[in-house]
């Protein structure tokens, strides 16, 4: 494990610490213990160099076997660190060791919580957060099982006191200073009561005083306050930030995984998948006046290329091809690897005319580009191609036929539930709202596409054929009745 001064962004981090090994992550949480471990340290330093200050609050005698704990769990925690760490050393005992540091921590952060007196603020940050924290970095069942022991100490000593069990507490009250000037030891209850008396003297009428403030600072209520928010607080900011580091994985891994969904790897077109979602998108948001056009281009003789030069070669004539087709349109077309050398071109709001002035001009410059393969073989390949355009008025023909047959539909089913004496439904209605153009509509699109392809690799390849013209040409009449023809 390698923590430079480099791996403290947040990003980097998250990169480098769920990229590392089990042991490694171990060890992270052994370095974050011991850093906790050496802040309640220094805690019990101060105090003990300030008894003259401080003596009167805290127990002075608990202090010692306090301190002990501390710098024994901080040798522990360092040896875990160290070069010396059986965790890097015996990988094979690794998940023992990650059991030992969670139980041991989470014992010593308890008997921490019950003589430094339970705040809520310390206990809640142990408890929610130093879970939060150990299970992002060892094994979560270890972790869970702590968790529910801390809970159950947390819980035990609260509930104590009201038995009459006195537990161990390092916290004691004086009241020599502030309010009343007598010195006396106090019960939990009462302390609290006098804290929160404390804190209302000082924020008389909501605001806190220069002259209420120093008094505070030398009040117990202020000292133990300053103690709960000093342990809390370096361990919230580390939760944080791991937490960060983990949620900016996240995004990352999710934007990894959808790319990987939407883009087909080899070409770096849009998978089918993604194609077909954005084509009927596309098709939901034209205007009443658009038309919209679909292409189908298929590589001829793509077989031979792969029976000639080899697959790899066919592969690097796919990416050359898509390449052109990425440089050849703009980012209104939709451009999809369709299936194996087949691509799919979605031009919405483009009339047939213009749809096929562009399919020539694309094979024309496939037919021109010149492909090497092995730096000593050149070669050329030709496209057909197939295209369909939707005009509005056919669209808006088969969104009337749609509805029409979706308005039928919803009335029988209103009659059925009137037969049976069911409440009249109001799926029926909203059917009829929605009713747009049907389901599967790009499919049929694609479709007609293809027939005109296959005409297109009829008529000798290297050419690009209109389904629209085909459709004309075999009944005109029929498709002006039916609007739409085969549609
Ligand atoms: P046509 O002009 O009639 O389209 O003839 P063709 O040889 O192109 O048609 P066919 O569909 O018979 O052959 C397509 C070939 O494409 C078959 C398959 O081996 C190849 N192919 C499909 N996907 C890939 C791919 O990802 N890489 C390579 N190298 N070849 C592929
Ligand atoms: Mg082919
Ligand atoms: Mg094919």
């Amino acid at each position: 494990m390698a923590v430079s001064i480099s791996h403290l962004g947040y990003r980097k981090l998250s990169r480098v610490i769920f990229g590392w090994q089990a042991a490694d992550r171990t060890s992270l949480l052994a370095l974050f213990i011991l850093m906790e471990v050496a802040s309640h340290w220094l805690w019990c330093l101060v105090v003990w160099w300030r008894q003259d200050v401080y003596a009167p609050y805290v127990n002075v005698t608990l202090l010692y076997p306090l301190w002990i704990g501390v710098t024994l769990m901080g040798a522990y925690s360092f040896w875990m660190v160290s070069r010396l760490s059986p965790i890097r050393k015996d990988n094979d005992a690794l998940h023992q060791w990650q059991a030992i540091l969670v139980t041991l921590y989470s014992t010593y952060i308890a008997v921490v919580i019950v003589v430094m007196g339970h705040s809520s603020l310390v206990a809640g940050v142990s408890l929610v957060g130093g879970a939060m924290l150990a299970m992002m970095l060892v094994q979560r069942r270890y972790v869970w099982r702590a968790f529910l022991g801390h809970a159950a100490v947390i819980l035990a000593v609260t509930l104590l006191p009201y038995f009459g069990v006195t537990l161990p507490n390092l916290r004691q009250m004086s009241i020599s200073s502030f309010p009343l000037g007598t010195y006396s030891y106090l019960t939990y209850s009462e302390m609290t009561a006098i804290e929160n008396a404390v804190s209302a003297a000082a924020l008389q009428k909501g605001a806190l005083s220069w002259d209420s403030l120093s008094q505070l600072r030398y009040s117990s209520a202020f000292f133990w306050r300053a103690t709960h928010i000093y342990m809390a607080l370096p361990k919230a900011i580390f939760i944080i930030y791991i937490f960060r580091a983990l949620l900016s994985i996240l995004d990352e891994s999710k934007k990894e995984t959808l790319q990987h969904a939407n883009q087909d790897e080899l070409t770096q077109l849009n998978s089918r998948r993604y194609g077909l979602t954005q084509m009927k998108q596309a098709l939901k948001s034209v205007d009443n006046q658009q038309d919209f056009s679909v292409i189908l281009l298929d590589l001829d003789w793509f077989k031979d290329i792969n029976d000639n030069y080899g697959h790899d070669v066919g592969d690097l004539v796919l990416a050359e091809v898509a390449q052109t087709l990425r440089q050849f349109f703009t980012d209104e077309a939709i451009v999809s690897r369709y299936g194996g050398e087949e691509f799919l071109i979605v031009l919405p709001d483009t009339k047939h005319d213009s749809a096929m002035l562009i399919a020539e001009q694309l094979r024309r410059s496939i037919a021109e580009q010149v492909i090497t393969a092995d730096d000593d073989i050149t070669f050329r390949v030709t496209a057909s191609l197939g295209l369909y355009t939707l005009t509005h008025g056919a669209r808006s023909c088969i969104k009337q036929a749609h509805a029409t047959l979706v308005q039928k539909e919803a009335e029988s089913e209103l009659n059925q539930s009137q037969k049976v004496k069911l409440r009249p439904n109001k799926r029926g209605a909203r059917k009829i709202l929605t009713a747009q153009l049907p389901q599967d509509i790009c499919q049929r699109l694609i479709s007609t596409a293809d027939k005109a392809l296959y005409e297109a690799k009829g008529r000798g390849r290297n050419q690009v054929v209109s389904a629209n013209a085909m459709l004309a040409e075999e009944d005109v009449g029929r498709r002006k009745k039916q609007c739409g023809g085969t549609l």
